[in-house]
């Protein structure tokens, strides 16, 4: 199947085309670099043509085009994902979606918006119109796109009060076009969610997306300071798990994150202090001050509705998640990360941060899961190749420390490994070409991969110097 380029550009000529040979690279690339395994695999890469879509007729016509074209299609966002999730490994058409960016309805409990949509801009205009904000978001707030949030994150500030983003009620209505002669549209709700949440748009494209809100607050931003990283764990968990304390985010920074990588919060804390970040409903700080009273040593540094510094440490979301290796990476360049589930045994957790002394600093995001809570890690690991990087890994795997590993390109291998048959199932419907996002799907290229190894698309375009 080779893809006809040319022709399917001129079809599609009379659209917002990018012509610019930089914005075409600019906008074929996203946040892949943050793993040196996935910048050296992914750097070359770049798309045959870039589209600026500006409604859901136009992705029907560019869809139907390059599907009678087999040209390959990858959407793109706000371009943060770190997984290379946006990145055109065959090449082919981008097509951009900053430009579908309407708030369509907003109701009691629920928001209908447009896939382009950045999610802060989202927020803004619900708390000005009906007190509402969305329910979680990633770090990259003010960058990301709704649709790309739910295509290609996980979770993030708002977590620890409402779990995952794939948990049952955090998503309530997905419209998605498919890739066929004909693109159907299809509104999934319930169980159907699943087959396009978290898939990298692999089997088919959001168009519209209705998400539930909660109640808007000036939440109260806190860094609390302890002498020990398990205090400071064990006081994240418990803030995070009492009924009576809504906590919106609540972070663990191992030392010497805070004073090593956190140029504002330096001044007020010593390379030996472990800090927990958090965001807390400002009605229940109360609550907040009184449970941190039953932990010995642990004392509030920084308070936005209280103790404030002279320079503003900025939005507490963006020392969390992702942003820690953002901010640790501003230090060091040759730093990495692994995203690591370590369940709700913060025995687990100890373990870990004993066992990797030297090779990581532990930074820990608490999660609502079901009943209880989790320990989500995106631990800061020391500069290492490849090869040690696989062993790391593996060193976690071996204490039932699952891996999310952030060094590979594949929905499997950054996910549990093994097949999401619901994603696989609805591709063979949607997308029976295999053109939306090749090369992200293991299942649909290889059903009998090992996983021994870096799973590496057969079809991926060569690096320039090894073209033949
Ligand atoms: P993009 O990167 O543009 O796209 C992501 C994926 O979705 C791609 O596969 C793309 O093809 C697909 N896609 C985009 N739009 C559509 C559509 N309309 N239909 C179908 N598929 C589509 N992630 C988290 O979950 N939580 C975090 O807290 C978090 N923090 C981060 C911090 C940093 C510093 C960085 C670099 C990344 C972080 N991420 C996090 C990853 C990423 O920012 C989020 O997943 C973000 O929501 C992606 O949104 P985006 O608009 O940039 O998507």
């Amino acid at each position: 199947m080779t893809p006809n380029i040319a022709d399917a550009k001129a079809k599609l000529s009379h659209l917002d085309m990018e012509q610019n040979p930089a914005t075409v690279r600019n906008k074929s690339r996203d946040f892949f670099w943050y793993s040196p395994v996935l910048k050296d695999a992914m750097d070359h890469l770049e798309a045959d043509f870039v589209i600026n879509a500006k409604s859901e007729d136009e992705i029907i016509e560019i869809l139907r085009v390059c599907y009678a074209h087999d040209v390959p299609v990858t959407m793109r966002g706000g371009g943060t994902g770190n997984y290379g999730q946006a990145m055109p490994l065959a090449g082919g058409c981008v097509i951009h979606v900053a430009k579908m960016n309407k708030v369509k309805e907003i109701g009691a409990g629920y928001v209908v918006v447009e896939p382009g949509a950045v999610i802060k801009e989202i927020d803004d205009e619900l708390k000005e119109k009906s007190g509402q904000e969305l329910r979680m978001y990633p770090s990259t707030y003010s960058q990301a796109t709704i649709g790309g949030f739910i295509a290609g994150g996980s979770g993030g500030c708002g977590s620890a009060a409402w779990g995952a983003l794939r948990d049952i009620g955090n998503i309530k209505r997905l419209r998605v076009i498919t890739m066929e002669a004909e693109p159907r549209i299809l509104e999934f709700t319930g169980e159907e969610l699943h087959r396009v949440s978290h898939a990298y748009g692999t089997n088919g494209i959001i168009t519209e997306l209705e998400l539930p809100l909660a109640p808007a607050y000036d939440w109260t931003e806190l860094f609390v300071r302890f002498d020990t990283f398990r205090a400071a764990t064990e006081f994240a968990g418990a803030a995070t798990a009492e009924p009576g304390i809504l906590v919106k985010l609540a972070s663990v920074y191992a030392a010497p994150i805070a004073h090593a990588y956190f140029q504002r919060v330096k001044p007020h804390v010593t390379e030996d202090d472990h800090l927990v970040g958090l965001m807390v409903a400002p009605h229940n700080m109360d609550g907040l001050v009184t449970l941190l009273e039953r932990f010995a040593g642990g004392n509030v540094i920084y308070r936005s509705d209280d103790v404030i510094w002279d320079r503003h440490p900025g939005p507490m979301y963006e020392f969390g998640w992702n942003h820690t290796t953002l901010r640790a990476m501003k230090f060091n360049k040759g730093l990495t990360y692994l995203q690591v589930r370590y369940g709700s045994d913060i025995e687990k957790v100890m373990a870990a941060y004993e066992a990797f002394q030297g090779k990581l600093h532990m930074h820990l995001e608490v999660m609502r899961e079901g009943a209880g809570i989790s320990f989500a890690g995106l631990p800061i690991v020391e500069p290492m190749d490849k090869d040690a990087l696989d062993q790391l890994v593996a060193e976690h795997e071996a204490m039932d420390c699952m891996i999310f590993n952030p060094h590979r390109y594949t929905l499997e291998e950054g996910g549990r490994q093994s097949t999401d048959m619901r994603q696989l199932d609805f591709k063979r419907q949607s997308d029976p070409k295999g053109l939306l996002n090749p090369g992200k799907m293991i299942a649909w290229d290889e059903p009998d991969f090992d996983y021994a190894d870096m799973y590496s698309y057969k079809n991926i375009r060569a690096k320039p110097e090894t073209a033949a």
